[in-house]
This record gives structure tokens, C-alpha cells and sequence, in this order.
């Protein structure tokens, strides 16, 4: 899968994706994280690429041009217009099935906005899906895309090693995940709960999916509304 991120700063792009298990995925070829400077494609000779609003108010909004060729480059690159995603606090919250969802693409392309947003028209021209990471505003989308790529890389087979850590991990199927342990087995006076060193594998499935049911009860009640349960799941919630 092809990232196709358009920024002022690529610098912070790259920074923020080149460790750990996503700049493992990068080196085996699994995903590939293409930085797109808009600034390169400005026709202005002092290179500006923002200007002040029409009818007047705060800051800056970043103009149509460079990101449209900025964009225009890609499509030229891939052949094809990928979807392409605003990140904007305007736009639909983003959640793991549009991950899921997003994952299941060859390109994406991500358009990080600055200052007061994006004029509206090259909007209009070049925009499939209006994504925000949450309800409160950020100086600019480049934070937002890099955890769009975090997520949907993991959704993204062969990058997340161990395969089953992405499919018991919260919300898959709605709830919240376990509680973790590891060594030691007491930890300032703190035991691991008995059960998960009993090696009886049903009793701990067992015991997980139970803690799982009232993690969700007690921190994200709503998330129960979607939740796949069982008679059993129901009856320990209505306890
Ligand atoms: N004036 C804009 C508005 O009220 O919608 C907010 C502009 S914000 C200061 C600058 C840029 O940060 C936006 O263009 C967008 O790309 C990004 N941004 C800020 N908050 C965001 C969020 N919650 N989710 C996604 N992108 C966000």
C-alpha cells in the first residue's frame, strides 16, 4: 500500500513514521510513505504558499495552486486519483473500520492543512473524504496523517508480526481489550491474577472476554450499542 502524504513539513512526516514497526513495514516493502512537499510546486518566486483570507479575519489560509499541482504529480505518478483525504476537524471522526476499511486501498493520498485550513476550491477539485482525528484543533494535519498511516498499517497484512496482537486488540468486535500482564508474577506486592498461570487456555479466554465486557461497561459504555455479545455477555452486564 502507497501513502501519499501532501505537507509543509516533510520533515516532520518522516520523522514521525521512519521507527518502529511502521519504519520496519517501510524497509520490507509492505507499505510505502511517499512525502509530497507542497512548497516545491508553488509558482510564486519566493516560494510563498498561503495568503491572507478574502473578507478579512485571522491568519492564513493555504492556497489552491501548489496543492492542486502537488496533487496533479501524483496522479500522474499512479495513473489513476486515489482517494484522497482532507485531515480537518470538520470532517467525519476517524475509528478502527475505517482503518479496516482504508487499508484495503493500493494509494491514499493525505492533504495536511496549516494555519486557518485550505482554500476552499482546490478542495472541492481534488478531496474524497473529510477525516478528523477528534473534536479539538491542532496547529496542522501532519500529526493527524501520520496516525491515519499508524493505523492503517497495522490493518495492513504481514506488518504487525505477531498476526493474532491485531485481531484481540480493543474494538476489534467492539469491546476494549484485557488487562495485560508480565514477569514477574508479583510486582510491588501485586499479583497476576491466578487464572492466567493456571495454563487451562478456556478458562483464560474465558476470563478475558469477561474482563473485556465490563472494561467496555465501565470506560465506553457506547461502544456496547455495536458490540457482537453473547446471552452470557448480556446477562453479566445487566449483573
Ligand atoms: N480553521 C480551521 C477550522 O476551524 O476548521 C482549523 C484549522 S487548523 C488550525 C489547521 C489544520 O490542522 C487544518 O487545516 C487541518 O488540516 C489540521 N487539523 C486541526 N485539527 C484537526 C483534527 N482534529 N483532525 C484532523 N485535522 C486537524
Amino acid at each position: 500500500m502507497r501513502f501519499h502524504i501532501l505537507t509543509l513539513f516533510p520533515e516532520m512526516v518522516m520523522q514521525g513514521l521512519n521507527t518502529s514497526i511502521i519504519g520496519n513495514a517501510v524497509e520490507q516493502n509492505l507499505i510505502e510513505i511517499n512525502v509530497i512537499n507542497i512548497r516545491d510546486f508553488t509558482k510564486d518566486r519566493h516560494k510563498k504558499v498561503d495568503d491572507y483570507p478574502y473578507g478579512g479575519g485571522a491568519g492564513m489560509v493555504m492556497q489552491a495552486q501548489p496543492i492542486y499541482d502537488a496533487w496533479k504529480s501524483i496522479v500522474a505518478q499512479v495513473g489513476y486519483e486515489p482517494r484522497c483525504v482532507y485531515l480537518t476537524p470538520q470532517g467525519q471522526v476517524f475509528a478502527q473500520g475505517m482503518a479496516k476499511e482504508y487499508a484495503r486501498e493500493e494509494d491514499l493520498i493525505f492533504l495536511c492543512g496549516h494555519y486557518e485550513g485550505v482554500d476552499e476550491r482546490v478542495l472541492e477539485e481534488i478531496v474524497t473524504d473529510y477525516v478528523s482525528i477528534g473534536d479539538y484543533v491542532l496547529t496542522g494535519g501532519e500529526l493527524p496523517a501520520m496516525v491515519m498511516v499508524d493505523a492503517i498499517s497495522r490493518m495492513v497484512p504481514g506488518v504487525l508480526t505477531n498476526e493474532e496482537s491485531g485481531s484481540t486488540e480493543s474494538l476489534e468486535g467492539g469491546l476494549l481489550e484485557y488487562p495485560q500482564y508480565s514477569r514477574p508474577a508479583n510486582w510491588n506486592g501485586k499479583e497476576v491474577p491466578q487464572v492466567l498461570l493456571s495454563g487451562d487456555h478456556k478458562k483464560i479466554e474465558s476470563w478475558r472476554h469477561e474482563q473485556s465486557v465490563q472494561r467496555t461497561l465501565r470506560n465506553r459504555p457506547e461502544l456496547l450499542e455495536e458490540a457482537e455479545l453473547s446471552r452470557a455477555d448480556v446477562k453479566q452486564i445487566l449483573k
